[in-house]
This record gives C-alpha cells, sequence and structure tokens, in this order.
C-alpha cells in the first residue's frame, strides 16, 4: 500500500517514512487501524529500487514482490494457536544475522508480539538490543502491557491511535460500494477492521429493535412494559454478554445523535437516515436537555460496561436513569 494513501495515524506516518526505521520498534494501538499494514509498507520502502520522495514506487522487482507477500528480505512471524513460540524466534534470531538477499535491509515483522510465550520472548531480548546493521525488528501489539517489560524496554514504542469517523468514511467510500457507508464508520469504534467486518444486515435490525424500544419508552411505557420487551428473545440473550451491550449502547448512542441533530436543526448530519420520519416523531415528544442526558447516560453504561459492571444491569440502569430526566418533560411523569 502506498503510503499517501494510508488513513488515519499521519503524523506518525510523515515521522516514520520521512524518518530512519530504528533497530526494533513496537506499534502498538487499537486493533484494526493498520499497523501490520504500514509496518509492511515500511519494510518496503527500505527496499524499493525506485521510489522517490518517501514513497514507493510499485513497480520495482522489490515493490512487486512485497505486493505479492513473497519479499525474501521481509519476513512477518505470526502466531500459530494463538502463540508464538521459541522455534519460531529461533528462526528468527538465525535469519536476522544474514546480509539482505536482494534489497537494502532485512526487516522481521513480529505480529500480536503479546502472544510469544515467555521463552520465545527472553530468546530474542538480546536480538533486540543489537540487531546487525542492515536488520530491523518491528514488533506489532494492540494488548503491549502484556509484553515483558524488558522486550518493551529494548523497542522505541510508536502509538496508533483510532481512526477518526471522518476518515473511516472516506476509506469506505474509496473501498466499498453499498449502502450505509455512514452507518459502517459510525460504529465501526475507530477501526476499519471492524468498519469491514460488520454484519450491516444484523445491525440494522438490531438498530431498529432500539429506536422501538426508546420509542415506547418515551411514549410513557412502564418499566415493566420495558422490561418485558426487554426480556423477548434474541434481545434478551444478547443483553447477557458485554459485546452485546456494548453493541445495543452504540447503537443507542446514534439514534440519541440523531436526535440531538434534530433538535439543532442539523438533520444533514444524521446518520441513521433512513428512519427520518420516526426518529422526526420521536423528536418532537423530547427536549434538547433530555437528549442531552440521554447521551451522557448512554456514555456513562459504556464506562461501567468497561469497568465490569454486569451488563444487563448496565442496560436496564440506562432506562432507569433517563426515565428520571424525561419527568421533567411536561406532564411526562410517569412511575417506576
Ligand atoms: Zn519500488
Amino acid at each position: 500500500m502506498r503510503l499517501r494513501d494510508f488513513v488515519g495515524n499521519q503524523r506518525l506516518v510523515e515521522i516514520l517514512r520521512r524518518g530512519r526505521l530504528p533497530g526494533a520498534s513496537l506499534f502498538t494501538g487499537p486493533e484494526g487501524v493498520g499497523k501490520k499494514t504500514l509496518a509492511l509498507s515500511l519494510a518496503a520502502l527500505a527496499n524499493c529500487k525506485e521510489g522517490a520522495k518517501n514513497e514507493l514506487c510499485g513497480r520495482c522487482s522489490s515493490c512487486v514482490k512485497e505486493a505479492a507477500g513473497h519479499h525474501p528480505d521481509i519476513r512477518l512471524f505470526q502466531p500459530h494457536k494463538n502463540l508464538i513460540k521459541i522455534d519460531t524466534m529461533r528462526e528468527l534470531n538465525r535469519e536476522v544475522q544474514f546480509r539482505p538477499f536482494e534489497g537494502r535491509l532485512r526487516c522481521f515483522i513480529i505480529d500480536q508480539a503479546e502472544t510469544m510465550t515467555e521463552e520465545a520472548a527472553n530468546c530474542i531480548l538480546k536480538t533486540l538490543e543489537e540487531p546487525p546493521e542492515t536488520s530491523r525488528i518491528i514488533l506489532i501489539s494492540s494488548f503491549p502491557h502484556r509484553l515483558l517489560p524488558t522486550i518493551r524496554s529494548r523497542c522505541q514504542a510508536f502509538p496508533f491511535h483510532p481512526l477518526g469517523r471522518e476518515e473511516i468514511l472516506r476509506y469506505l467510500e474509496d473501498h466499498l460500494t453499498e449502502d450505509h457507508p455512514e452507518m459502517r464508520a459510525s460504529l465501526a469504534e475507530g477501526s476499519i477492521a471492524i468498519a469491514l467486518s460488520l454484519d450491516l444486515e444484523e445491525t440494522l435490525e438490531q438498530r431498529d429493535r432500539m429506536l422501538e424500544l426508546l420509542t415506547s419508552w418515551c411514549g410513557q411505557e412502564s418499566f415493566e412494559a420495558l422490561y418485558k420487551q426487554c426480556e423477548q428473545l434474541p434481545l434478551r440473550s444478547e443483553l447477557k454478554t458485554r459485546e452485546g451491550v456494548r453493541r445495543y449502547l452504540n447503537l443507542l448512542q446514534r439514534i440519541g445523535e440523531d436526535l440531538y441533530f434534530l433538535q439543532v436543526d442539523t438533520p444533514e448530519r444524521i446518520v441513521n437516515q433512513d428512519r427520518l420520519d420516526d426518529l422526526q416523531k420521536l423528536s418532537e415528544g423530547v427536549e434538547l436537555n433530555w437528549v442531552r442526558d440521554f447521551l451522557y447516560h448512554v456514555d456513562r453504561a459504556r464506562w461501567d460496561i468497561d469497568h465490569y459492571v454486569n451488563p444487563l444491569m448496565c442496560f436496564e440502569t440506562l432506562w432507569l436513569m433517563s426515565s428520571r430526566e424525561t419527568s421533567n418533560v411536561g406532564n411526562r411523569h410517569r412511575q417506576v
């Protein structure tokens, strides 16, 4: 991938493509933001035969081999059955000593480096400390705290950040031809990998369920009625898992944001354009302050989820909390 086409983390990309790659580096950050892609592109850049201005030419024999995944000087190590074992790292220790076969630098990329066993990690300490002049090692990890401190301290760290919604949207519009790229981008949690793997049909179905729930809640349904609605399958079983509740909270956040955009008269920013009529009806029954509070409670519930509160309890508390706010709106007093 050309470096100029890389999405997100632009400052980091600039530093890395213009600078000299350190002997050992550690790329950290969430999954699906391009850590491995960038590592491979940098390895290709180090070996490109014609590239100018810190960019891959894409045509030379080196670039062609890298794109096809078999450049003899670029090695990618990945876990097998969730582990990188000592034998694999012994192979790295041996190969790191070779001079480049064709290019200028031999590059070794260890993906999901946190899956190295302790033995495997200990076996490359010396190599990380003093890699040969013509070799570079890049460790990649979304969970760097799981690495041995002795590994971390021997690498120069480069932190990657989640991508912005706009960045993901731009990527999707360039690479996908389908409806609802906004929906994908807004639920991607900063990761292109999540954006691409989202089951859109299922997501829209879940979104509709949340919209229905919110509509009946704002339409004076009692908590018991809401609870019954939650009891219905498949919602109930999904609400038992952290991941399930987080997904529903994300969808509720998008709906809440849409209500906010309607309230402040910027309907063009609405993500759920296909349900505009229903959103408008819902928006007429609530006030801006309620929408703000609702978004606050959704955010709060997400924080609770990440801090090990029971998922179903998080979800139910959200409704109880936002009901208290609704009771301030005109005659929306209700008993809970
Ligand atoms: Zn090239």
